[in-house]
């Protein structure tokens, strides 16, 4: 079953509460329809906005007075399960946004509850080790790991050297003999 439970679910978590937000394009004489019968085919989880890096363009430099050390609490993770399980033909769900997903002190178990699902996970890359490649393999199907540059471009960005984020990718290929996880690069 889908339909008003799935559009439900998206008020939820979107706004905290199943009501429709107010649209400010409607008073620039733009009109949003929103579908009766919502379908959810691609889910983005956040679970923690914390990292291990401190990157010069990192868009959590800009939440002034916010506090951004936070992880997905085990209650808001356990309704995530329960409510996935509601939602019928989901295509991926990416695991990413704000925040290094692998700093999340429960991510191989995130990964192994939701394995059942396309898996995408978008990171810096500087996590990968052993316990993780592990996790991720025959679980995960993508990882995007985001690279900014090379040499002392990507220094001057991320305030690390590339060369550990490549050994962690290349253990992750090793693993996974280049079938999957896939790597986009
Ligand atoms: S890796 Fe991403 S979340 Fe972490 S500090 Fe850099 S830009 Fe911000």
């Amino acid at each position: 079953m889908k339909s008003k439970m799935q559009e439900t679910l998206i008020y939820e978590y979107l706004y905290g509460k199943n009501i429709r937000p107010k649209n400010p394009l409607n008073e620039l004489g733009y009109q949003i329809e929103f579908k009766e019968q919502q379908e959810i085919r691609k889910i983005y989880l956040e679970i923690t906005d914390r990292c291990n890096l401190n990157c010069s363009i990192c868009y959590r430099k800009s939440w002034e007075d916010m506090d951004y050390d936070r992880d997905m609490t085990d209650e808001t993770l356990e309704k995530v399960y329960r409510d996935l399980d509601e939602i019928e033909g989901i295509q991926k769900i990416v695991i990413g946004g704000i925040g290094e997903p692998f700093y999340h002190p429960k991510i191989t178990e995130i990964i192994k509850r939701l394995e059942k699902y396309p898996l995408h996970i978008t990171t810096n890359g500087t996590l990968l080790t052993e316990e993780i490649i592990e996790a991720l393999t025959g679980t995960v199907q993508e990882i995007t790991v985001s690279i900014d540059g090379v040499g002392e471009a990507f220094c001057d960005i991320r305030g690390i050297s590339l060369d550990g984020i490549v050994k962690g990718i290349r253990a992750l290929q090793k693993k996974s003999m280049n079938r999957i996880p896939r790597i986009l690069k």
